[in-house]
């Protein structure tokens, strides 16, 4: 399998590259590098730079206006974004809802939502995860019934990303107790102006406000808003989750905190030399560096390999184990180099670490470990990566 760039991909990679020097606003790749939290506008900012770039839809179908870029553009292009500190893309509308929409949704949702998605009209959140119901998602107890043109749902959904910026939401929901689990579910799209939504913040450890609790009384949803057929929602549900968990390697970024790492450690000083010249912190960073290219490789030997024709399999549980574990390894080593700095946690002291006077680079080391706890666990845990596994390769 030849591995090396064509032609074409590198003047993609140009492309992109000229791009984000144009388009980036410095403040918002500042915002994303010193790992501060982005505001919706800034969100809202650089989708609609994408879009009019025609990026946001890079990897859609032609059919519905996108490009059909290859795994390897798309692998391009995100290992760029990251290098370039560019925010991440919200994936839930346009990487996760759409190809729902584009594979399984009617006409009319097609025609009214996919555009809306791509001018940020709309922003969705996603309403799978329920309190008992996350790696057992067949589980999940939000009830739909159908009362004439409507459904009425009850229930609650939890760990919702950004969902106080949404004002839609794609949940599953149960719309019947007979036969297995799997059968009984459906996927619906609500308005979150819908009376009887409520939003409760839920506060991480790394004290900022990304995900919620959604909660729904006798919320009214039109019967127009169900995708496919009902109890069908399974089958779209699973096909939502292969597009979640593609790209969760997550090479660019690991590799853009590794280069940030190398500057900071010849520059940060311990015992009066520079960091980089501790033989322990060398070896560690020199190990770490050479997983990553090992890492590298096989991500971009999946790639090649989707666009062969070969879909991942088992491979893409290897990914999503293996780079969680390197971006919370990076965190680590970042967080070490700059020593007692990294102290300060606490959201109150997060500006201009108040608390404890040190560095600028060093005020959010703790909080960015502390908060990519979370890569292990969404998305699929790694113990059920690890089971897939076992399932697919030993055959166990
Ligand atoms: C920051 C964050 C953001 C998220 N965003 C969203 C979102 O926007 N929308 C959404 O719907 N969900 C979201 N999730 C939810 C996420 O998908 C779930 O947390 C995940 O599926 C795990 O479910 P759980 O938290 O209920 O843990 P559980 O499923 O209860 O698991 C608890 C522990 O048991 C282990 N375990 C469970 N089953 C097995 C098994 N079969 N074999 C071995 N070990 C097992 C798990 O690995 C874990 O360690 C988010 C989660 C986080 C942390």
């Amino acid at each position: 399998m030849d591995l090396n760039y064509t032609a074409e991909e590198m003047a993609f990679r140009e492309e992109v590259r000229a791009f984000l020097k144009a388009k980036l606003p410095p403040e918002i790749a500042a915002k994303v590098a010193s790992a501060t939290q982005l505001s919706k506008a800034d969100y809202d900012h650089w989708h609609l730079a994408l879009a009019e770039q025609g990026y946001l839809s890079g990897p859609w179908p032609k059919k519905f206006g996108g490009q059909e870029w290859s795994a390897v553009q798309k692998h391009i292009f995100e290992e760029e974004c990251a290098l370039a500190h560019a925010p991440r893309i919200v994936p839930f509308g346009v990487a996760m809802l759409a190809p729902v929409l584009q594979a399984f949704g009617s006409t009319e949702q097609q025609d009214y939502y996919l555009p809306r998605i791509l001018s940020g009209e709309d922003w969705w959140c996603q309403g799978y995860s329920e309190p008992g119901a996350g790696s057992d998602l067949a589980s999940l107890k939000t009830r739909a019934v159908r009362e004439g043109d409507h459904y009425i749902v009850n229930g609650q959904k939890t760990w919702t990303t950004l969902g106080q910026y949404a004002n839609k939401i794609f949940c599953l929901v149960r719309t019947s107790t007979e036969g297995k689990p799997q059968e009984g579910i459906s996927f619906l799209l609500i308005d979150m102006d819908t009376p009887g939504i409520e939003v409760r913040p839920i506060i991480l450890i790394d004290g900022e406000h990304e995900v919620n609790e959604v909660w729904f009384t006798d919320v009214k949803v039109p019967v127009a808003n169900l995708v496919g057929k009902e109890n069908e929602g399974w089958t779209y549900a699973k096909y939502l989750l292969t597009h979640e968990r593609t790209g969760i390697a997550g090479v660019g970024g690991t590799n853009a905190g590794l280069q940030a790492l190398k500057r900071l450690a010849h520059s940060e000083m311990q015992h009066g030399r520079p960091l980089i010249e501790d033989p322990l912190f060398a070896a560690r960073l020199a190990r770490f560096e050479i997983e990553l290219m090992a890492m590298a490789t096989f991500n971009l030997r999946t790639v090649a390999g989707a666009d062969a024709g070969k879909a991942p399999g088992a491979e893409s549980s290897m990914l999503k184990i293996k780079g969680s574990i390197m971006r919370q390894q990076i965190n680590d080593l970042a967080r070490r180099a700059v020593g007692p700095w990294a102290m300060p946690f606490v959201s109150e002291q997060l500006a201009g670490n108040l608390y404890h006077p040190g560095p600028e680079y060093a005020a959010k080391a703790s909080n960015v470990y502390l908060n990519n706890r979370k890569i292990s666990i969404y998305g699929g845990s790694n113990e059920v990566q690890r089971g897939i596994i076992t399932k697919a390769i030993l055959g166990l």
